[in-house]
């Protein structure tokens, strides 16, 4: 059985219309797949969809085999801005969603060393060794960029999900910071779902990209990317 299956999924925000139109799809656990499309598609909308904020309309949408009902637990998440607390240091930040997401808690509360060895570890990974205790208004936009995708991988989710983390960054950043995720999902195989503008990140980052149409939202083509990657 998929990991992610949608099933005639649509939703309506109001009356203007559907924002998903009658989706259908499946995503097997450790694929990598990226949503391209224009502003307005439905891409966020698929996103909370996924995630549990929003329900569908019509259709059904079922996570590791369950219908998805409230916020999911085993997903993490990043965003276009990296929403780092300024007033915590970057390994209190990489923390911080053991000390929000109730079933985590009190597996932090035990095993805090623990948790603090894996974030020192992932900060390692993405090249912020050394920056553990310095404030985010330190960094740079990259370098919180990469503080925000450790913060999404603290609690060892299963989906990983994306939306737009690395539209706001030049584009020598944004490529080595498709390097350092696909460095992370090949040494971790999480399910990564990853939304964005740009269809040449997709094709180097995803197995499989799905292009999306404007309105109402639905999905125009579905590519398996099978040629060489540099
Ligand atoms: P992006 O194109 O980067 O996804 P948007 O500007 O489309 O960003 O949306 C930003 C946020 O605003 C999203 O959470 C989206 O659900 C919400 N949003 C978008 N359009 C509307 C709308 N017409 N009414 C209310 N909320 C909206
Ligand atoms: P994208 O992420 O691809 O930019 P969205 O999923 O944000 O697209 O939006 C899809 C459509 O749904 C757009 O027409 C947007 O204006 C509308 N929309 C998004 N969020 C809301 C909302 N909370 N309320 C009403 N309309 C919304």
């Amino acid at each position: 059985t998929p990991f992610v299956a949608f099933d005639r999924v649509s939703l309506a925000y109001d009356d203007s219309g559907n924002a998903i139109e009658e989706i259908s799809l499946a995503i097997d656990e450790g694929e990598f797949v990226a949503f391209v499309g224009p502003s307005g598609c439905g891409k966020s909308t698929f996103m909370k969809l996924c995630t549990g904020l929003n329900a569908p309309s019509a259709g059904s949408v079922r996570v590791d085999g369950e219908p998805v009902s409230g916020p999911l637990k085993i997903c993490g998440m990043a965003f276009q801005s990296s929403n780092l607390l300024p007033w915590r240091t970057t390994l209190d930040n990489v923390l911080l969603p053991l000390e929000i997401v109730k079933p985590y808690r009190s597996q932090f509360r035990r095993r805090r060393a623990e948790f603090e060895g894996w974030a020192r570890e992932l900060l390692s990974t993405v090249g912020l060794a050394g920056y553990e205790d310095q404030y985010p208004w330190q960094l740079s936009g990259g370098m919180q960029q990469r503080a925000s995708i450790c913060r999404a991988l603290i609690h060892r989710p299963r989906l990983l999900m994306l939306d737009e983390p690395f539209a706001a960054l030049d584009a020598f950043t944004r490529e080595e910071l498709w390097c350092v995720l696909r460095d992370l999902w090949e040494a971790q195989r999480f399910t990564v779902v990853l939304v964005t503008h740009d269809l040449r990140e997709a094709a180097f980052l995803a197995d499989t990209v799905y292009v999306m149409s404007r309105r109402p939202g639905r999905i125009l083509e579905r590519r398996r990317i099978d040629f060489p990657r540099p």
